[in-house]
């Protein structure tokens, strides 16, 4: 349950230039009419355009009306795609184009050696060298402890993966999923009981031993998206010291994308968290919102008292 997943649903936008009809002015000039982009009177014995329940005075103010696309930056007659979050707008030609792993646009990247296609904004600061990457992790691991408040002291073993890695480290089978960090802690639990001076049992105690918590995070992905990647990681590292044994995927990946978006917040990239506050999936973006819900009513003590008892409920 420590995967992240997106889920990228679209606002179709159509215009149907069919519906955008000339007419002749003078026959409906009740009112006067503005134009919807320049603003102007039209006068009653001009001709104009009406798309959409809105008029232009003249065919350039109603192109200017039309969205720009993202990618190509050329207006689009034809309708096209609203990314959910808004991110961006792509005319039908675009949407052809193979999408970048990381922000999902459609682009003419670098295509890399397993097949992925990176956007040439996300290749500017991809990290891929793991001496970097390191120090990102440990970076973001100080801004969490000192600045968030979430920190935890035991030794995490950091690594970027490839997908492939990824994916077989998670034991997912799902192919729609779209990794990309993975947060794994494993212990040894030992039994030690005591006993009287007679041999006989009068306790057990539970000793972990050999604990390791490891992170894993995709290469290649942007230096600020990687961050957030690492924050959500760590915030299930947090969790699972904390608060254990918690096994709702709501609380786990929903508590973890609310420290991501608070990380976000904290940097001020609130177009970051646009992505995290609009997916619609039920794990991920429902549980983000719940778990944002509960902090904006009963603070940051209150989101932990509910942890407290998310926990506490799975140990009886
Ligand atoms: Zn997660
Ligand atoms: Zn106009
Ligand atoms: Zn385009
Ligand atoms: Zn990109």
């Amino acid at each position: 349950m420590n995967l992240r997943k997106y889920c990228f649903f679209y606002k179709i936008f159509l215009i149907l230039l069919g519906t955008a009809c000339v007419f002749a002015a003078h026959l409906i000039a009740e009112e006067p009419l503005r134009c919807n982009t320049c603003k102007k009177l039209i006068p009653s014995d001009r001709e104009y355009i009406v798309s959409q329940n809105k008029c232009y005075c003249s065919r350039e103010c109603f192109v200017q009306s039309l969205p720009v696309c993202t990618i190509c930056g050329k207006r689009s007659f034809t309708g096209g795609i609203y990314a959910l979050d808004h991110s961006f707008f792509a005319c039908p030609e675009c949407m052809k184009k193979p999408r970048c792993f990381a922000c999902q646009i459609p682009a003419d990247g670098q295509k890399l050696p397993d097949g992925r296609v990176l956007c040439p904004g996300c290749t500017r600061t991809a990290v891929v060298d793991p001496v970097r990457a390191q120090s990102i992790f440990n970076e973001v691991r100080d801004e969490m402890r000192f600045s968030l408040g979430i920190g935890t002291n035991h030794p995490i073993f950091f690594s970027l993966a490839t997908p492939e890695m990824l994916h077989k480290l998670s034991g997912t089978r799902s192919n729609f999923i779209n990794e990309q960090g993975l947060f794994k802690y494993e212990a040894e639990v030992e039994r030690v009981s005591t006993r009287d001076f007679l041999g006989r049992k009068t306790g057990e105690t539970l000793y972990k031993k050999g604990e390791t918590s490891r992170i894993y995070v995709l290469d290649y992905l942007p230096k600020l998206h990687m961050q957030y990647v690492i924050a959500h990681e760590l915030a299930h590292d947090w969790m699972t010291a904390h608060y254990p044994g918690i096994r709702d995927p709501a609380v786990k990946e929903g508590f973890a994308e609310y420290i991501a978006w608070r990380y976000n917040n904290f940097h001020k990239r609130s177009s970051l968290n646009r992505r995290i506050e609009t997916n619609p999936d039920p794990v991920y973006g429902e549980g983000f919102r719940r778990i944002r819900r509960i902090a904006e009513r009963d603070g940051f003590e209150g989101l932990k008292r509910y942890l407290e008892f998310k926990s506490k409920q799975n140990q009886k």
